[in-house]
């Protein structure tokens, strides 16, 4: 049977194992998917192992996605511009490919949820490698603009420069009472903490979408602030994750799974 894993430190608390299982039963699909916890010194050794053996895909989780990337023989445009991988794939000539479906997981939970971002105006929150990773598939979107705002405002300015998009900006979190947003993304990890990065409600219109990457049991804490703003429509990054791996599972086996089944099932588990 086709072995698969998610590597991570730490890897307990990660839904993968879950989601993948559901996606091989609903599509007939005979494979193995298990959760791995990599040394935090050893991670490239402990992923070859496991190619060399029966392995023959692998999603990759925090901290190891920079390091997933320098491992590969090649990897996918979206991957290179993203400067992470979090799908591995082994060829079948035993070289090992990257590819990252973070952001085309983000961009397929929003049109699912009938999300407009066709010449849209969004404000990315955040500059980390969430961030990072669905710039490019968010442009594909065509929006109207891309502001990207970060407490650490130089790493917004660097991410803008490394794309080079004229649909790009950066701005200073405190400098953004002038302008309102038809789509806000929270991609920073301050949720996890319980806390949300300080935004004028002033960026608020009427119809303004709020969507916060991090996912819990209730409303992350980005999402109590836009309700409590008046913000109609409020999503977490459940789907997100449901949607990166479906188009994870996609890339090793050829067959899309539905992911709304699952989603629902995830979010009784919170
Ligand atoms: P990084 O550590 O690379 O970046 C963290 C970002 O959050 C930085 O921009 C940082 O700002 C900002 N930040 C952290 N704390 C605060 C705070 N208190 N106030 C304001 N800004 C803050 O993390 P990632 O980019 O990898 O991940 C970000 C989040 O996205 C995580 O919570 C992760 O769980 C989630 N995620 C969800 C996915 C999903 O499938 N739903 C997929 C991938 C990520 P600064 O630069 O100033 O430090």
């Amino acid at each position: 049977m086709d072995s698969y894993a998610v590597f991570g430190h730490p890897i307990n608390h990660s839904r993968s194992p879950f989601i993948h299982q559901r996606f091989a039963a609903q599509t007939e699909q005979a494979l193995k998917y298990r959760a791995i916890e990599a040394p935090l010194d050893d991670f490239a050794k402990t992923v070859e192992a496991f190619f060399q053996g029966d392995g023959k895909g692998a999603n990759v989780t925090v901290p190891f996605k920079e390091q997933a990337f320098a491992l590969c023989t090649e990897v996918s445009e979206r991957a290179s511009r993203a400067g992470a991988v979090n799908t591995l794939v082994k060829t079948a000539n035993g070289e090992i490919h990257g590819d990252n479906t973070d952001g085309i997981g983000l961009v397929t939970d929003l049109l699912n949820k009938q999300v407009t971002l066709s010449n849209s105006r969004i404000l990315l929150l955040g500059a980390g490698g969430a961030a990072r990773g669905v710039i490019l598939p968010l442009l594909a979107q065509q929006p109207a603009s891309i502001v990207i705002s970060n407490r650490t405002v130089s790493k917004a300015q660097a991410l803008v420069e490394l794309f080079d998009h004229s649909a790009l900006s950066a701005s200073d979190l405190t400098q953004l009472d002038n302008y309102q947003f038809d789509l806000i993304i929270n991609a920073t990890s301050a949720g996890l903490s319980g806390n949300m990065p300080s935004l004028s409600s002033k960026c608020l219109h009427d119809d303004t979408v709020c969507y916060d990457m991090v996912y819990m049991k209730g409303q992350t804490p980005f999402n109590q602030w836009a309700s409590q703003n008046g913000v109609k429509q409020c999503f977490d990054g459940l789907g997100m994750l449901v949607e990166q791996a479906a188009e994870s599972f996609f890339i090793w086996r050829g067959v899309k799974p539905n992911t709304q089944m699952i989603l629902s099932e995830l979010r009784t588990m919170l």
